[in-house]
């Protein structure tokens, strides 16, 4: 299944997305996003859990009579407008990219020959950078001239837990959706540590929806990214260095994980920095990213004063 947010009549709705019919349809009985994948979360297995989502929000969206909509007629947002706390993310987390950012000079304290790490890189973006996946993302010229994309595979955890074992991560996963982690590179490298290059706000671009883990292999899936209509980005999950069990293992050490927790997994080679001279994006540049079976989000980079 796939979950949406959106607006309509200026209300904030969760809506059921049949995305091959262009509909939505609203899930009465829910506050937002966030209380859904929370109410269903901790029912298992898997298969079990999808059933009785299905069967449940069908009950209550029959009962309350709630009608398809034309997903042109609404405003599709991010599928958590606003995260409860920070947006995990993962940095060099596929080897050629690892190499091309080691290799650009906008990684600090870079060592030559070193590019894939032994432990993978965590940190953030705060909840102030999410917009959905067709809003305007601001380029902040007056403080960054090095605006990059980063197309990238994002996990919502369903299921809450500390201390996740590998080989029972999955089951705390509700679904997955895409993000793009736009980076201010003069930023990431000049601060050394790389919030202050990644949390601007609008610099999380999120959706367009949340597909649940029952319909899509997240180790096998067709990541593409395009700048002005150029593919820049094209690789597939399964060249993750640090696989997803490892990251939810890793980042619920001694830290709960709550449902509606976001993991942004790493994004592969061809960034604006992978070229030479580097490709920073511009106003009026127009970023698209497609994940297999996850849809497609496409922002458009304006600067302050549009
Ligand atoms: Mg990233």
């Amino acid at each position: 299944m796939k979950f949406a947010s959106f607006y309509r009549d200026g209300a904030l709705n969760v809506g059921i997305v049949d995305a091959a019919a262009g509909r939505v349809r609203p899930v009465n009985g829910v506050t937002g996003m966030i209380d859904l994948v929370a109410r269903y979360a901790d029912i298992k297995p898997s298969i079990i859990k999808e059933a009785i989502i299905k069967e449940t929000i069908i009950k209550e969206t029959m009962a309350s009579g709630a009608q398809d909509l034309a997903l042109g007629d609404v405003r599709v947002t991010a599928p958590i407008p606003v995260p409860r706390r920070n947006i995990f993310c993962v940095g060099k987390n596929y080897g050629e990219h690892a190499r091309e950012f080691s290799n650009s000079g906008f990684e600090a304290g870079a060592k030559k020959d070193q590019a894939i790490d032994e432990y993978p890189a965590i940190f953030s973006k705060g909840p102030n950078t999410v917009v959905g996946p067709n809003d305007n993302v601001q380029l902040h010229s007056g403080i960054t001239s090095s605006v990059d994309y980063e197309a990238e595979l994002a996990v919502i955890i369903g299921k809450p837990g500390r201390n996740i074992a590998k080989k029972d991560a999955y089951g705390h996963v509700f679904g997955y959706t895409i993000v793009n982690d736009v980076t201010a590179r003069d930023r990431q490298k000049n601060h050394k540590q790389w919030f202050i290059g990644k949390t601007l706000d609008t610099f999380c671009p999120m959706g367009p929806w949340i597909t649940t883990s029952d319909e899509v292999d997240p180790e096998n899936l067709d990541v593409k990214c395009w700048v002005n209509g150029e593919l820049r980005q094209n690789a597939n999950t399964r060249d993750l260095i640090f696989d997803i069990p490892s990251l939810i293992a890793t980042i619920s050490e001694g830290m709960a994980l709550v449902p509606g927790d976001i993991i942004a997994t790493g994004t592969p080679a061809g960034v604006g920095i992978g070229f030479n001279p580097p490709k920073f994006l511009k106003s009026g540049d127009v970023v698209a990213i497609e994940i297999a079976g996850l849809g497609r989000i496409e922002n458009r980079f304006v600067g302050d004063a549009d």
